[in-house]
């Protein structure tokens, strides 16, 4: 595989410094552009971070001195130097998505962490081993932007990839309802236990805009492509409710489940032992060997302890069993920064290099 220049918008913040842990030996990606809002244009990265650094291992070296560019005035000098860009800013939805259209327009493939794209209906969001026949779209797209390389691409949003990966292999069953309770991390609103000291102690149960789009996403996800759009599936009905936890990283769900032809434990069992996608077909350098893991213990999985299954890329799954009202229930467990944000936008961006789309 040739190596590609790419650029990070928003590095500063907690997406971008996970890509920065991601990307520094990343086999394919070679990080060029660092770029975040006007307050940390014209730093070093060192200095643009300065103490929001969010984790224990210290920043790599080869960043320390990197000038941060700012991603709206600089976007000639970031798109002469970049093959694409991950983006992930914390602005509102409009100016997320004009810049983001903006790159695009200027031929510098995106890989969105952001929410602004997710239902526009021609741009893929994409979890790589469940659609990526999905990036079809990206033709259609093309052609609306009037681009030939340019193109917008977006992951899902956290909450819903402790449950998605693991109702996939069951819609053969016909998946009918779904309940779920999601367990949020701190580190999903970009917050640390320094940063988010209300959290400790206590379960805040409103997370804003989290819970539509934990029902109303995975019906993109499990939509189909027509005539250069996605069409969104009409079931199964999803119902969610979202707590924020004092857990530094990994959200678990609590799933419950009806289906149209109930499965035996022992076939719910295969099909997630069983399941995998285009990342393990085509072993792309961050895809988990083993998708989904399922632990037999009553008391896992738990997030402290097994969020970096796979390198924080595999879906945990734990306490199968009948419910009294839906047919099944289980819990699920997902690391929120890693499968959930930079990694698996990492993932998706493999997976468009495998496929070809920053061709030049
Ligand atoms: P964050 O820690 O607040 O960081 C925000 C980043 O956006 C910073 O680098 C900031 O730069 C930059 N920024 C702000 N205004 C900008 C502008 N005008 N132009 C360019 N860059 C600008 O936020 P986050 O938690 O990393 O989240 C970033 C995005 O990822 C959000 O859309 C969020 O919804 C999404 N996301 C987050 C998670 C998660 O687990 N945290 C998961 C999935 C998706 P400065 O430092 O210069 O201000």
């Amino acid at each position: 595989m040739q190596k590609f220049n790419v650029g990070v918008i928003g590095a500063t913040g907690m997406v971008g410094q996970r890509f920065m842990l991601l990307l520094a030996e990343h086999p394919w990606f070679n990080v060029k552009v660092l770029a975040a809002s006007a307050r940390s244009a014209g730093k070093t990265y060192q200095e643009a971070v300065g103490n929001k650094w969010a984790f224990d291992c210290p920043i790599p070296q080869q960043y320390l001195d990197m000038t941060v560019l700012d991603a709206e005035k600089d976007m000639e000098q970031i798109g002469a130097q970049v093959d694409f860009v991950f983006c992930a800013v914390s602005l509102d939805k409009a100016a997320t998505k004009a810049l983001e259209e903006r790159y695009a327009k200027a031929e510098i493939p995106v890989v969105s962490n952001n929410s602004a794209h997710r239902f526009t209906a021609d741009v893929p969001m994409v979890i790589p081993e469940i659609n990526d026949n999905h990036l079809e779209v990206i033709a259609a797209q093309r052609k609306r932007l009037g681009t030939k390389r340019g193109f917008i691409a977006v992951k899902s949003n956290c909450s819903l990839q402790s449950y998605v990966p693991l109702l996939h292999p069951l819609r053969e069953f016909g998946v009918k309802e779904v309940a779920v309770c999601t367990y949020q991390a701190i580190s999903g609103a970009g917050k640390t236990f320094t940063t988010m000291p209300e959290i400790l102690d206590n379960v805040i149960p409103y997370i804003g805009g989290e819970e539509e789009k934990s029902e109303k996403e995975p019906l993109k996800i499990w939509g189909e492509v027509k005539g250069g759009e996605i069409v969104s599936a009409t079931a199964p009905a999803i119902t969610a409710q979202c707590l924020r936890v004092p857990v530094s990283d990994g959200h678990t769900a609590a799933v419950f489940v009806r289906f149209e032809n109930k499965p035996t434990k022992e076939q719910i069992l295969s099909a997630w032992e069983n399941f995998s996608g285009a990342p393990q077909s085509l072993q792309l350098p961050s895809a988990p060997a083993q998708f989904i893991r399922y632990f037999e213990e009553d008391n896992r999985p738990q997030a402290k302890l097994d969020r970096m299954e796979g390198n924080g890329m595999s879906v945990s799954v734990g306490r199968l069993r009948e419910d009294s009202v839906y047919d099944y229930k289980f819990i699920g467990l997902s690391h929120n920064t890693l499968r959930g944000a930079a990694g698996g936008a990492v993932l998706l961006a493999e997976l468009l290099a495998a496929k070809g789309y920053f061709a030049n």
